[in-house]
């Protein structure tokens, strides 16, 4: 059958941006800003030593502020934080805890959903900046949705992020701080009926986790090393999702982490891609998969497809079918995550009737296929994919 839905779309959309020399590493364009304080999170161990000896402190004090961080959760924006620094002799506490502990993110929103189970939190940085991140409770686990990006410059026309363009990459302190700050909310037993625990994070905030590539693994890295290292998850409780950049996830195959790899498809075809996607104009459904197959093999992990479901415009039964055949016998499975329409956009989520129809033609093809889980949709306000973060079980 001939794709007819293609000719159906009646929007049309324009970034003005040659889409071929989109740079991998999307380098902010605004204003020169003032550097992001460096804090423990973006050192590894050796670094932090260095740096605790460079202020003439022993280099166990490292251990001691990464045990306070990562073990004892510490939020340095507390009253008196360094003096909670108890094992550490008062004269150093205050200028050990400015050096590595600076405060990065300050709450400027809070909002609860989902009886208390969900909270957004809208954090402005040092710069002003703002970014958003989203602490899901469920009666087995807790996972956070963080941001990777201060905006994003990919583009796609359906998402609130992509309409504002790139602000800047965060610095791996700033990803991990939001990380800590979930895992604080857990253990305070902040999310209603939920574990005290934080046990998954999910690269689906604002932003493009793999166009800030080297903070991205070095967040991941604080996220998964054990304590006092780091904050101790499981790999696999890391899930990072692309729009597709395929270099980056090679390079991802070879830091041997073993993230589960999430890659936002949301078509089959180029020639929708192309439009739903942009970066689709540089690096093709084709190659995308590829890569994810290639990710797949190398580290065992089932990759996941992302698929928001559009009213009419990439929901038709051939493009399930499509979809169906390319996955089918790949380590992959399908989330279609119900659109969450954008202020002032056209478009909508597919009807369920619709939805149902495509979830059967993939599962008839032998594609495992979820319809994701919308946590939080009424506070979801301004960002589109947050209230779609977490990954279908
Ligand atoms: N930039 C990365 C990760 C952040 S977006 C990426 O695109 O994969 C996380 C997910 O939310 C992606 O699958 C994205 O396509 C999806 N998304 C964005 N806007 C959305 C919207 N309005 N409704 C539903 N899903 C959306
Ligand atoms: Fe960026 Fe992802 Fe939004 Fe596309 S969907 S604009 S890649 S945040």
């Amino acid at each position: 059958m001939q794709p007819a839905g293609a000719g159906n779309r009646a929007w049309t959309w324009d970034t003005g941006q040659d889409m071929t020399a989109l740079p991998l590493i999307t380098e902010p364009t605004t204003r020169r800003r003032p550097p992001t304080p460096r804090h423990l999170a973006d050192l590894d161990m050796a670094a932090r030593r260095e740096a605790v000896v460079a202020l003439g402190e022993p280099a166990f004090r490292a251990n001691q502020l990464s045990q306070h961080y990562f073990g004892r959760l510490l939020d340095p924006a507390a009253d008196d934080a360094a003096g909670a620094l108890t094992d550490i002799p008062a004269a150093s506490r205050g200028r050990l805890a400015e050096a590595l502990l600076p405060v990065l993110a300050t709450p400027v929103r809070q909002q609860a959903a989902d009886d208390g189970a969900t909270h957004k939190t809208l954090w402005r940085l040092h710069d002003g900046a703002l970014v958003e991140s989203v602490a899901m409770g469920y009666p087995d686990r807790v996972t956070v949705c963080v941001s990777s990006q201060a905006g994003c410059g990919m583009g796609c026309p359906f998402c609130a992020t992509g309409q504002g363009g790139l602000t800047r990459n965060l610095s791996t302190g700033e990803i991990v701080e939001q990380v800590v700050a979930a895992a604080r909310l857990a253990a305070a037993g902040g999310l209603t009926g939920a574990p005290h625990r934080l046990s998954r994070v999910v690269f689906m905030g604002m932003g493009e986790p793999l166009a800030n590539y080297a903070r991205l693994v070095a967040a991941v890295r604080r996220i998964t090393e054990p304590s006092p290292t780091g904050l101790g998850l499981s790999q696999r409780h890391v899930t990072v999702s692309t729009v597709g950049l395929v270099p980056a996830i090679r390079r991802l195959i070879e830091e041997e982490m073993n993230v589960t790899l999430a890659v936002s498809l949301h078509a089959p075809d180029d020639e929708l891609r192309d439009e739903l996607v942009p970066v689709n104009t540089r690096w093709k459904v084709a190659e995308v998969l590829d890569a994810a197959w290639d990710y797949a093999s190398r580290t065992g992990r089932r990759v996941s497809i992302e698929y928001a479901m559009i009213r009419d415009v990439n929901d038709q039964p051939w493009r399930a079918d499509l979809l169906g055949r390319l996955l089918s016998d790949r380590l992959a499975h399908v989330n279609l995550i119900p659109l969450n329409p954008t202020p002032g956009s056209r478009w909508d989520a597919s009807p369920k009737p619709v939805e149902r129809e495509f979830v059967r033609r993939l599962r008839a093809a032998g594609v495992p296929t979820t319809v994701r889980d919308t946590r939080g949709r009424e506070i979801d306000g301004a960002c589109g994919q947050l209230a779609a973060a977490e990954v279908g079980e």
